[in-house]
């Protein structure tokens, strides 16, 4: 059995971890490229939303790999994501692969029934090889999310442009080749470390603008499909926010479902003025997040979601309220295969352009009053 998964930014090396430390054979797909995207697209229908599009392509250059089996999460709730599981299988049959495909559905509290679909993809294992291969994979999670972040804030001091996008890649891939939890830690201080030698001098540096990434997990996640956004605006000189990490995720909807632990209810709190009901993906939690950012002086707001979504439609008709009553500007890209390279940068050229402006408004007024 040679075991595949979609990819969403750097989501495979936890999963990578998980399931080779319990025995499996893991054929990780090709990085997603033009040509991941070319193969979904044209074996997809033409209005399902850009992540299955892309997780199509992924399987099948998986499967060009020698992949035989498909890991899919499954998932309930008002958008279509709880079927794609069931459509990308049929698609895949329909054009001749031989493959199984297993979706982990949410374990809704049931743990035993998790540990029943784990084992299908691993076979009998004693649980505790599962706790040890649960707790390595934990600590690539974090500390993947940790090197994330620190990027982020050291991304617009750069001395050389590209040097701290380097440094992650080499840190990642420490993180990747660890073996035990010590060897993740120690790969976490080393990478920590080449990224904070990236930073120019201090006292060039401007107070640099602030801006928070919203919106649908997938395309917020994969840099790919985002045309790499952190990135950019970083390269810009934004310091950048994002409103998900993959652990955030896995903790709100795997572990406290398995739990049954309460879960946290900041973001709809926060969203309830505008949107109060659950819709579905991450609708509400684009809302809540935009106003927290608000409410923590960000200067500006990037929503991003893919074409069709339903859940981030929502939240798009909503955001103009939210940048209205709470003063911040709010920016919405919306992704499909059709998008271009060319057309993101301007979009967000203009948005910086626009928000350092305001900002400067707002020093100006500062030094006057
Ligand atoms: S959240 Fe949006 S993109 Fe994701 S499956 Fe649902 S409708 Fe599609």
């Amino acid at each position: 059995m040679k075991i595949t998964f979609a990819h969403m930014g750097n989501l495979y090396i936890t999963v990578k971890a998980l399931l080779e430390d319990l025995g499996a054979e893991v054929v990780v797909p090709p990085m997603p490229s033009k040509r991941t995207l070319s193969i979904g697209s044209r074996h997809s229908p033409e209005f399902a939303c850009l992540p299955l599009k892309v997780n199509i392509g992924n399987y099948i250059e998986a499967m060009e790999l020698g992949a035989d089996t498909i890991a899919m999460a499954g998932g309930v709730g008002p958008c279509r994501f709880g079927l794609y599981g069931e459509v990308q299988r049929e698609i895949l049959k329909a054009l001749g692969y031989e493959f199984e495909m297993i979706i982990i559905e949410p374990p809704q509290g049931r743990l035993r029934h998790v540990l029943r679909q784990l084992g299908r993809l691993v076979g009998r294992n004693p649980v505790g090889k599962y706790v040890r291969a649960a707790r390595l994979a934990w600590a690539k999670m974090t500390a993947v999310d940790e090197l994330e972040k620190v990027v982020q804030r050291v991304r617009p001091f750069e001395g050389r442009r590209g040097a701290a996008t380097a440094a992650l890649a080499s840190a990642l891939k420490l993180v990747d080749e660890a073996s035990s939890i010590v060897q993740v830690k120690r790969a976490l201080e080393d990478g920590r470390e080449m990224l904070l030698s990236v930073r120019a001098p201090e006292g060039d540096a401007p107070d640099p603008p602030r801006i928070g990434i919203v919106g649908e997990v997938y395309v917020v996640l994969e840099p790919f499909v985002n045309f790499d956004v952190e990135r950019r605006l970083g390269e810009m000189g934004v310091l950048v926010e994002r409103s998900i990490y993959i652990g955030d995720w896995v903790r709100e909807h795997l572990f406290k479902d398995l739990f049954r632990l309460r879960k946290g209810r900041r973001p709809y709190d926060l969203a309830k003025p505008y949107l109060c009901h659950f819709v579905g993906g991450h609708g509400v939690e684009t809302v809540g997040h935009t106003v927290e950012y608000a409410r923590q002086k960000f200067d500006g707001v990037i929503q991003l979601a893919p074409f069709t979504c339903m859940p981030e439609i929502v939240a798009q008709d909503v955001l103009p309220a939210v940048s209205r009553d709470l003063g911040i500007p709010v920016m919405t890209l919306v992704f499909d295969e059709h998008s271009s390279d060319a057309g993101v940068l301007t979009r967000l050229e203009a948005f910086v352009d626009l928000v350092e402006r305001s900002c400067r408004r707002r020093a100006a007024k500062g030094a006057r009053g």
